[in-house]
């Protein structure tokens, strides 16, 4: 730090600050971890000056060996992790592993000499007609995933997203009594709609997904079945999600972020079978740039530490955290969205306390608790100020807190919101006393202190 301190003291500063916040509060983000010292130096170093654009032994630049030495490490991790037969390591997020995943299913469909001409244009250039041309050739294909409201994410065909743009696209949600995806209702939608792709995966969906029955109305339709597992990558690694619900054997194409349950970089990674694989390859140049070499050193790191013993036990810990949270939510009255969990993430319903999601997160956020608002099924207040609040336990069980602290924090987070007011006539402003809100705060950082 003191090398950075000597160019830029604020910079260093705000590190350090970074360090001290995230020991000192209750880090409660669905999406978000602590990655391990091996992970961060492997990705702080000189790897991150050297361009690599092409695949393994295939690159644009020379002087690439330590890359493809690296590459191919991360690779031979992922592939055994997963059980995945095809790896693709170099997405520098989960939106591009998206992107990436969304370009060889559809390159893989259309008439190759089309494509040809947009081979050398960027995405961000081509005009709406260009846009319309592009869908039609692609045959106008058809995209089904989850809404946003029920757990879903922009990239899974949310129409301001690009998702939204390449495909004509349609969601599903859950069934308004449960909070749960109705398969039969899925399947139905998909008949009609008759999709190129049906999109498995969520962000903010409390629940097991049977990714065997998703995959059995996708062969009926003849879609791609594809998974975004970013959220929930370390219960398939860990070996929580087994049978139907590990997407792996059952989609076309899983892709994944390699930073929140997973615990490694920020970054993505695309798995796929074989007949995809040359597609997936042409990640770089179709959608991404150079690689990061940096980061993709640090993947194969957190590839290798999930495939330790100890990583399962970790899995399995945060779904036990997670669901500890739930009952400890739930017998002090708090709605849930589905009733419970069964993965790493609650789905707090915050209308009954009078409040918006907005004014929740800020209250909890005051009080020491860092969460997020999030949209539910059917929200009345929209993706905005929303109706709930989404809470995970990767990165507190990372620190080594369990069931007892789980329920300790359920009593913190019921104390704020019970004593957090609207102001009138506003879906932010809100009033907390103060002293309670400091109250909170102290015993958050007093519960962290044995879990340094
Ligand atoms: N896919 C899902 C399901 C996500 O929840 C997210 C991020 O929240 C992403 C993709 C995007 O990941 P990134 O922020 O790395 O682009």
């Amino acid at each position: 730090l003191e090398v950075v301190r000597s160019v830029e003291p604020r910079i260093a500063d705000a590190i350090a600050q970074e360090l001290t916040d995230q020991r000192e509060s209750l880090k409660l983000i669905a999406s978000e971890n602590y990655a391990s010292p091996a992970v961060l130096l492997a990705m702080g170093n000189w790897l991150s000056d050297k361009y690599a654009e092409g695949t393994i032994g295939r690159r644009f630049y020379a002087g690439c060996q330590n890359v493809d030495t690296i590459e191919s490490i991360a690779v031979e991790h992922a592939k055994a992790l997963f059980g995945a037969p095809y790896a693709y390591v170099q997405p520098h997020s989960g939106i591009d592993a998206n992107l990436v995943a969304y370009w060889a299913i559809l390159a893989d469909r259309v008439e190759v000499p089309y494509l040809k001409k947009f081979e050398k244009r960027q995405i961000n250039d081509l005009t709406d007609a260009e846009w319309a041309e592009l869908r039609q050739a692609f045959g106008n294909q058809r995209l089904l995933g989850m809404s946003l409201d029920a757990g879903g994410h922009l990239t899974h065909g949310f129409r301001p997203n690009i998702s939204g743009k390449m495909f004509d696209q349609r969601s599903y949600g859950v069934d308004p009594a449960t909070g749960q995806i109705d398969y039969a209702k899925l399947r139905e939608t998909a008949k009609e709609f008759k999709p190129a792709v049906i999109v498995g995966g969520y962000s903010a969906y409390p629940r097991k997904v049977n990714f065997a029955a998703m995959r059995e109305i996708a062969d009926e339709v003849g879609a791609t079945f594809m998974v975004d597992m970013a959220h929930f990558a370390g219960l398939v690694a860990g070996g929580v999600f087994t049978g139907d619900f590990n997407p792996i054997p059952h989609a076309h194409i899983v892709t994944t972020t390699t930073h929140k349950s997973l615990r490694g970089p920020r970054g993505g990674a695309v798995f796929c079978q074989p007949e995809l694989s040359s597609q997936v390859d042409r990640g770089c140049p179709m959608v991404l740039g150079g690689p990061l070499p940096h980061v993709m050193a640090a993947k194969a790191i957190a590839f290798a530490e999930a495939r330790r013993p100890e990583f399962s036990s970790y899995a399995q810990q945060i779904v036990s955290n997670s669901q500890a949270l739930a009952e400890g939510l739930l017998k002090r009255g708090v709605q849930l969205v589905s009733g419970g969990t069964d993965n790493h993430l609650v789905l707090l319903d915050v209308h009954p306390f009078g409040i918006t999601g907005r004014q929740a997160e800020q209250a909890l956020l005051d009080s020491g608790i860092v969460t997020n608002r999030n949209a539910i099924p059917s929200d009345p207040n929209g993706a905005w100020y929303t109706s709930g609040i989404r809470v995970g336990t990767p990165a507190l069980t990372s620190r080594g807190l369990g069931a007892a602290e789980m329920d300790q924090i359920a009593e913190l987070i019921h104390t704020v919101l019970s004593n957090t007011s609207p102001a009138e006539g506003s879906k932010a402003k809100f009033t907390l006393d103060p002293a309670l809100s400091d109250r909170v705060s102290k015993q958050a950082t007093e519960l962290l202190a044995p879990f340094p």
